[in-house]
């Protein structure tokens, strides 16, 4: 059969796709294969079945129609109201047993191109009647496709609806659709029979063709159980296979916490009791020190949960057992602030002195003879533990016994890099323990996913008598306000206190972020707060600069500080009590709860104030819920669901840049117990048969490696080389 297609041939060789067709399929889908054709899921489908008859229909209700659209008028009266201009375009729409209506839209004078007469659709409104005829005005229009052309549109119950765009409607997608899988052969199963049938799913390629024609509502349910379930599924495969094999057989250390060594010794010295939740983490953190396997654990905590308390710990527990620790952070300024801490909380023990512990700060700012001898000290192992930036990844960097590895933030690094750090150690035959830290909260269901090859410690609980920071938002229209923070800002100078007013996160390139700070510096310095000390700090200055302007504020030598979103991890400045964001509505939840993490940090009161949206804009719906979520909680965890609910998994995951595969349809939001079942299902069929070597495994691995589009090999290549 000369026609018959495969996954892998592009997209342009389905019958209806032309060559201008398959560009735009490209550029607004990704969609460049079969494979990726027949992979774009409907997002719902549309019930014809429930679609209620014109004649029995009632005024008043809401109704879905079915019907093809016989033609448009258009008028443009003037508004008596607003003495304005209208566009009124009218439809008159006939449904199945030709009866007519209308169908009315204001200001939409798109409309009659984007339907024109011949088009069948479904609207879907209040139904009401004018002049004795029913109509729907501004109704949810979904088109079907064109009249001679819309295939079986009639006699399908469910309609399937796709993502589309105005150049790429769902019905013209659905076609291309259609026509591939009419030409596709079977699809070939990669999970074994006996696991698919004892998982009840149904087989790929029912599945495949029922997601995008489905009889009935129970077949599109299977149909999404099986697909859903091979995403996350072949994904986890994929992390506990890389585990293994980063692993490659090698022992852990035996790093585990020694009774009264420095580690407890440091608990004890401490001015406070360890939350609930760090001597949990402590507890778990131990028993995988003192281990055989080596520990990958992922330490989750919100903004000043006291990840760093944990984190010290750890290392301790490492010098306890006479090796050294590595402390990494994404910059310089986090780096140094770390070092500064560890330096303040290690004094009960000693710090540097003789009988002390040896602590050393490496980054790219360290001068080269102070590095040099940094270097010579880390492979002879005097120096206990290290702090820095990306330069420990530098070639030169060794250890004479690298017991445990910290990383913060860890989302700023990639895989990679985790595992260059651990393979520092001089001595092969066994891997160090690895903590990677995160103050970013994760839905559970996505840090499965992402992380879905650590282990996970949450630290769900703030030490005590930390305040919430009041967070308002303030809208364009509310004029006046701004001034009356401005004397409150100047109210707290007065009183020793600091304000953030951090930039608005400018689209396009760092140097346009960075000029829209230094105008606002300007307009602050010299008009509003010319009476107070302002700084400037934003990506683009020089690093001694920025370090320069920091410094300055954490002493106490400025008064306000404009920066743009660099202030956002980890900097901690217990006087700064206010936070102005500006165009808050333009940044994530996340990033908003970053930045708020930044105040609130002493013992006073603090406040942030979101200024959302511009004159003459409305607020989308999206960004109004977005900000209210961050006024009403400070549950860094229950603003990440949201997130997650507002935006999808597909930004949050990055997966082109993490080199995980993609989730289509997987919703993780939803499926959290599919996440956790296909971990489980997953990680006892590595451990198993670690190489996946079984026959009837071998479509799997196939598969598992497809997804992973070379980044299984990758990895593989780093651990072995
Ligand atoms: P994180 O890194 O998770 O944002 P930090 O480790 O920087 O948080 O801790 C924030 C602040 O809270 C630090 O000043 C730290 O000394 C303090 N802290 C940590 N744990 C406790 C505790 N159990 N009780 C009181 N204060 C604590
Ligand atoms: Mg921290």
């Amino acid at each position: 059969m000369a026609d018959r297609l495969d996954l892998d041939d592009p997209v342009a060789t389905v019958p209806g796709v032309a060559s201008r067709r398959a560009t735009t399929l490209r550029s607004q889908f990704g969609i460049e294969t079969v494979r990726d054709l027949i992979e774009h899921y409907p997002r719902r489908y549309e019930d014809l079945g429930e679609l209620v008859p014109l004649d029995l229909a009632t005024v008043g209700e809401p109704v879905t129609l079915v019907g093809t659209v016989v033609q448009w008028t258009q008028r443009q009266p003037t508004s008596k109201r607003t003495g304005r201009r209208l566009t009124i375009s009218e439809a008159t729409v006939r449904d199945g047993t030709g009866t007519p209506f209308a169908v009315t839209f204001f200001n939409q004078d798109w409309r009659p191109r984007r339907h024109p007469p011949g088009t069948v659709a479904t609207f879907s409104g209040t139904l009401e009647r004018r002049h004795g005829q029913p109509q729907l005005v501004m109704p949810d229009v979904h088109d079907l496709g064109r009249d001679g052309r819309t295939g079986d549109v009639h006699h399908r119950r469910l309609v399937p609806v796709y993502p589309a765009t105005e150049a790429v409607p769902s019905w013209r997608m659905q076609g291309w659709i259609d026509a591939a899988l009419d030409r596709l052969p079977e699809v070939d199963d990669f999970l074994p029979d006996d696991l698919r049938d004892q998982l009840g799913l149904m087989p790929l390629d029912t599945a495949v063709r029922a997601i995008h024609s489905p009889p009935d509502h129970r077949a599109a349910a299977a149909a999404r159980r099986r697909i859903v379930f091979d995403e996350l599924f072949t994904l986890q495969v994929g992390l506990h296979w890389r585990r293994v094999r980063l692993e490659a057989g090698r022992a852990g250390m035996d790093n585990g916490p020694t009774p009264d060594g420095r580690a407890s010794r440091f608990l004890d010295a401490l001015g406070f009791t360890p939350t609930a939740a760090q001597q949990r983490a402590t507890c778990e953190v131990g028993a995988d020190l003192a281990a055989d396997r080596p520990m990958h654990r992922l330490l989750q905590g919100d903004v000043g949960s006291g990840k760093t308390l944990v984190a010290t710990w750890t290392m301790l527990c490492a010098v306890d057992n006479g090796r050294q620790a590595v402390l990494m952070a994404p910059t310089e300024v986090l780096a140094v602030q770390h070092q500064r801490t560890l330096t303040d909380q290690l004094a009960p023990l000693g710090v540097n002195v003789l009988d002390g512990i040896r602590l050393e700060l490496l980054t790219s700012a360290t001068p080269t003879a102070a590095k040099r001898r940094i270097l010579a000290e880390l492979l002879s192992g005097t120096t206990d533990i290290v702090v820095g930036t990306h330069a420990l990844l530098e070639e030169g960097v060794r250890f004479a016994d690298l017991g445990v590895v910290v990383i913060d933030e860890q989302h700023r690094f990639g895989v990679h890099q985790r595992v260059s750090l651990r393979e520092k150690a001089t001595d092969h035959a066994a891997a160090p323990d690895v903590l990677v830290m995160t103050a970013t909260p994760i839905p559970r269901s996505l840090a499965l996913t992402l992380f879905g090859d650590l282990d996970v410690t949450v630290l769900d609980e703030l030490p005590p008598g930390r305040q919430e920071v009041v967070t308002q938002v303030i809208t364009s229209d509310q004029t006046g306000r701004r001034e009356r923070l401005y004397a409150f800002v100047r109210e707290q100078a007065a009183r020793g206190r600091q304000t953030y007013v951090v930039c608005p996160l400018v689209e396009g390139s760092e140097d346009v972020a960075a000029r829209a700070a230094e105008d606002e510096y300007i307009r602050l310095r010299d008009t509003v707060f010319a009476d107070l000390r302002v700084g400037l700090v934003h990506g683009r200055m020089r690093g001694d600069d920025k370090d320069a302007a920091m410094s300055a504020f954490r002493r106490g030598e400025l008064d306000v500080l404009v920066a743009t979103t660099v202030v956002e991890v980890g900097v901690d400045v217990p006087s700064a009590t206010v936070m102005i964001v500006e165009d808050a509505d333009r940044f994530g939840i996340s990033q908003l709860h970053q930045l708020r993490g930044r105040i609130g940090r002493g013992a006073d009161r603090s406040y942030c104030v979101l200024f959302a949206g511009r004159p003459g804009e409305e607020l989308t719906d999206e960004a109004r819920t977005r900000l209210e979520a961050v006024a009403l909680t400070h549950d860094g965890f229950a603003l990440a669901e949201v997130d997650l609910e507002l935006r999808g998994e597909g930004q949050l995951f990055g997966s082109r840049q993490s080199g995980m595969p993609d989730l289509k349809l997987a919703r993780l939001a939803d499926d959290l117990e599919v996440v956790v079942h296909c971990r489980q299902l997953a990680g006892e069929l590595v451990t198993a048969d670690p190489d996946l070597a079984a026959p009837r495994l071998a479509g799997l691995r196939a598969e598992v490696r497809r997804r992973y589009r070379g980044g299984l090999e990758q990895l593989e290549a780093l651990a072995t080389g």
